[in-house]
């Protein structure tokens, strides 16, 4: 929701050449706790003149942070990293408050964002070039890794600390300074990350902070002095920002949207995989792009899954996540996605699908006033949902699974190829015959066999295929370190000839 008031609630600053500063901005979008529905700050929609601060800072503090040694940028992070641990619960809470996932989520996110330092604390030896000695008679090569200049960061809202920290610690570490620009709906915890920032010593102007919407964003796309793009949202922007960024010459690594295949064998063990499928499907209240939406029992795994997957899901303890209690899944993020989500329930029961598990009964059924202000739907499960139904093509985001029964492994991997996303797919199985066929069949960048979200680690990249990424590096592990350096090589020869051989005088030490 826009408004033009800034009284009472807190009006988020600009980091800008490590002071926080008002934004020029008129207009301004409410921060909410979606657990409560009540406002607790306001996020400035800035555009060019407040993103130009940021840059002009970013591009005088490259002079010096590029020359500082990458070991002296490496510490740092440790030292950030030691922040962070001190400061985790913290964190976590916040993020809990502005995003509304569980406690014990918000923990495990941010406990990916520290990975991901960790990972950059290893950038000395990552970062190390190759070099051939006489690659041709008398000459030698070398390649060496720089930095590119000002990078920006745009982020989304579902995870407030995890995926900002994809990008500026390494794009950090490797000499480059940065510009982000977190999600309007949960500006505060990268505020409050920044300030562990600055205390671990990152010199002034290396990272600055930017608030806004599209404005913000197409300021970005338009800005001279900024070189690459990192963007992690939904695959329309992801696609926009992709085609308009890479014509302005700058290099974009963009992560969209996905629609997660996970698939159960008749073979699997059936309680496993239904407790690491709910997880899957409700954790972080299906706000995750590695969720997995769309269930696909083969044969006869189906009726067994499904009565196991509504009995887990039903008993799900669902309401707000800042107070005392710790119940299994919170509100989703705003009043709008939480319509959206209600609107594509209602459409895949008029497309057809069997209503198994109705999550907007939550209200009804919810106890206290503060859940029913908050934005609450519970989890869903549609049944013989069929390919062509928009609940099984669409990203809901939300704690919506589609189930599709397939006779096969075949009819799985259908599914597979006319879908428009490619990030994640998992397969249930004790059939290593089956789980191969399907981790080098499946059309999707990031395979789990067995496991709940195959979500990689720092060390790897974050592969999403298709409609779910667009670029060529992806953020995260060695892709990350590419995208955020460009290399120089350097071929040299010292002449000589057969003559001079060894009687060149300093060979004599003469
Ligand atoms: P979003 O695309 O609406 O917003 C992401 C960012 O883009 C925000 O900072 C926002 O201010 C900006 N933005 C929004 N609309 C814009 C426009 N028209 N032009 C320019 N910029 C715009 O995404 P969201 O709702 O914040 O996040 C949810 C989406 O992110 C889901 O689709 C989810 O799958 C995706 N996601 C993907 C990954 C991944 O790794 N592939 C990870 C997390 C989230």
């Amino acid at each position: 929701m826009v408004s033009t008031q800034t009284e009472k609630v807190t009006v988020c600053k600009l980091l800008v050449d490590g002071k926080w500063i008002e934004s020029s901005a008129t207009q301004f979008v409410d921060v909410y706790n979606p657990s409560r529905g009540i406002v607790i700050a306001r996020t400035p929609l800035g555009g060019m003149t407040d993103l130009d601060k940021a840059v002009q800072a970013a591009q005088r503090a490259f002079i010096d942070w590029k020359e500082t040694p990458v070991v002296e940028r490496a510490r740092v992070m440790f030292k950030f990293k030691q922040l962070l641990e001190e400061n985790y619960e913290e964190i976590a809470r916040l993020v809990t408050r502005e995003h509304g996932k569980t406690l014990a989520e918000a923990k495990a996110s941010v406990q990916r964002g520290i990975e991901v330092v960790e990972f950059a604390c290893g950038i000395p030896s990552l970062m190390m070039g190759e070099s051939m000695e006489n690659i041709a008679r008398n000459v030698d090569c070398e390649t060496i890794r720089h930095p590119i200049g000002v990078c920006a960061g745009i982020a989304p809202f579902n995870f407030p600390a995890m995926v900002p920290l994809w990008m500026y610690p390494i794009a950090l570490t490797c000499g480059n300074t940065f510009v982000l620009k977190p999600s309007e709906k949960v500006p505060l915890t990268s505020m409050l990350i920044a300030q562990y920032l600055m205390q671990a010593g990152l010199p002034d102007g290396c990272f600055n902070i930017v608030h806004g919407g599209k404005d913000c964003v197409d300021a970005i796309i338009a800005h001279p002095d900024i070189k690459a793009i990192s963007f992690v949202g939904s695959t329309n922007v992801a696609r926009y920002i992709y085609t308009q960024g890479t014509a302005n010459g700058k290099r974009v690594q963009a992560a969209g949207g996905a629609k997660n295949h996970i698939i159960i064998m008749p073979d699997a063990d059936m309680e496993q995989s239904a407790q690491a499928l709910q997880a899957s499907a409700f954790g972080c209240a299906g706000e995750r792009c590695m969720a997995g939406s769309l269930a696909i029992p083969v044969g006869k795994a189906a009726d067994d899954m499904m009565s196991r997957l509504i009995d887990r899901a039903s008993q799900m303890k669902v309401g707000v996540t800042d107070g005392d209690t710790s119940p299994d899944m919170g509100p989703v993020i705003s009043r709008e996605h939480l319509d959206k989500i209600n609107g594509l329930i209602d459409k895949g029961q008029a497309e057809g699908a069997k209503l198994a598990l109705d999550g907007r009964e939550i209200h009804a059924k919810a106890g206290s006033t503060s859940d029913k202000q908050g934005f609450f739907v519970g989890p869903t499960i549609f049944d013989h949902a069929k390919a062509d139904m928009t609940i099984v093509k669409e990203e809901i985001f939300g704690p919506v699974l589609s189930v599709v029964r397939v006779a096969d492994l075949e009819g799985a991997l259908a599914l597979g190829r006319n879908c428009q996303y490619g990030n994640g797919a998992v397969i249930y199985t004790n059939s290593g015959r089956a789980a191969r066929e399907f981790k080098r069949h499946f059309n999707a960048g990031m395979i789990g066999v067995n496991v709940g979200v195959p979500a990689p680690m720092a060390w790897f990249p974050f592969t999403g295929w298709n409609n779910s990424f667009f670029g060529d590096l992806h953020i995260q592990g060695k892709e990350g370190i590419q995208f955020y350096t460009q290399q120089k090589m350097t071929m040299t020869r010292w002449f000589e000839t057969s003559d001079t051989r060894f009687q060149d005088p300093i060979w004599k030490g003469k």
